[in-house]
C-alpha cells in the first residue's frame, strides 16, 4: 500500500501512516529491524495519549524552538526511525532554527549511514554530519560513542528524538542541553532532557518549526523567558497523567 492509498478518514490513519513509513524505511535500508520494535512501543503510548498533541507537549515544543534559536551551535540528531518518519520536516526545522543535521545511529553500519544521508539529501538537506565520526561521547562503547567533533561533539543544544536511554544520559552528562522527543514520559531519555516533548515525532517536529518561525523576530530576553518558564518535570508528569487517565475514543 502506498501513502496515497491510505484512507485519510480511517480512525487509525496516523498510526497506519507511521507504520507504512517505518516499513518503507526498513525496505530502503534506512531503518533497522529494532526500529520496528521501537515504533511499536511508541505507537502504544500514542494510542493511550489519544494520538494528539497535549497542551504540555505544545508548550515543550515552544520552549524547544526558543532554546534552539538561542543556541550557539544547535544540532538535530537523526536515526533510522527519524529519517523514515520525518526527513523533510527535519530539514525544514533545521532551516527554521539554523541547526546542523547529524546522523547518529545505535546500530551504526556504513550502508545505513550512506542510505540515511542520501535520503536526507533527497529531501533537501545540504550538509549532513555524522559520517566523519572524529569525536566520541565519553562513557559509551566504541561504535555507539561516535559523533562528529564539529557536530554533536561541540554542540551546545542537541535535539535527540527517539533516542536510546544510555546515549541520552551520556550526552546530558557531557553538559549538552538536550531536547528529547519521546512518547514515553518515563523513559530515561525523557528524564535526562532539559526539554522533554512527550509527543509523536510526526506531530512534534513540524510543530517546533511553526513555533520557531513565529519566534524568529523575538529578542533574546523574550526567548529566555519562554525557556525559563518551562518546567520539565511538570511536562513529564502531564504526559504520564494523560496516558494513565486518557479516555480512549
Ligand atoms: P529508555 O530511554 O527507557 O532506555 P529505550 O532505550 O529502550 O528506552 P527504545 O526502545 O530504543 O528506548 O525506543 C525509543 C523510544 O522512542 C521509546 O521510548 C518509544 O516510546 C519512543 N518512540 C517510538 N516511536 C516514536 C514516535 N513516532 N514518536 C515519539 N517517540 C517514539
Amino acid at each position: 500500500m502506498s501513502e496515497i492509498d491510505l484512507p485519510e478518514d480511517h480512525p487509525r490513519y496516523q498510526s497506519l501512516l507511521t507504520r507504512h513509513r517505518i516499513e518503507a524505511g526498513v525496505e530502503k535500508g534506512i531503518t533497522s529491524k529494532q526500529g520496528l520494535i521501537a515504533e511499536g512501543r511508541g505507537e502504544a503510548f500514542d494510542y493511550l495519549l489519544g494520538e494528539r498533541t497535549i497542551p504540555s507537549a505544545d508548550q515543550a515544543a515552544q520552549a524547544a524552538a526558543a532554546q534552539l534559536l538561542l543556541a550557539d551551535q544547535p544540532v538535530i540528531s537523526v536515526n533510522g526511525n527519524v529519517a523514515a518518519l520525518v526527513a523533510p520536516e527535519i530539514v525544514d526545522l533545521a532551516d527554521a532554527v539554523g541547526a546542523d543535521i547529524e546522523i547518529n545511529l545505535f546500530n551504526r553500519t556504513p550502508d545505513r549511514m550512506a542510505a540515511i544521508a542520501a535520503h536526507l539529501r533527497e529531501h533537501g538537506a545540504d550538509e549532513v554530519k555524522g559520517l566523519t565520526a572524529d569525536g566520541r561521547i565519553p562513557g559509551l562503547s566504541h561504535e555507539r560513542a561516535k559523533v562528529d567533533a564539529d557536530g554533536i561533539g561541540s554542540a551546545d543544544v542537541v535535539v535527540v528524538p527517539l533516542e536510546d536511554g544510555d546515549r541520552a544520559e551520556a550526552l546530558a552528562a557531557m553538559g549538552k542541553t538536550e531536547i528529547v522527543i519521546d512518547l514515553n514520559p518515563l523513559s530515561r531519555s525523557a528524564e535526562s532532557a532539559a526539554i522533554p516533548i512527550i509527543d509523536n515525532i510526526i506531530r512534534a517536529v513540524p510543530n517546533m518549526a511553526t513555533h520557531a518561525r513565529k519566534q524568529q523576530e523575538m529578542d533574546r530576553e523574550a526567548l529566555d523567558s519562554i525557556v525559563d518558564s518551562f518546567d520539565a518535570a511538570a511536562a513529564r508528569n502531564a504526559g504520564e497523567t494523560a496516558i494513565r487517565n486518557g479516555e480512549l475514543s
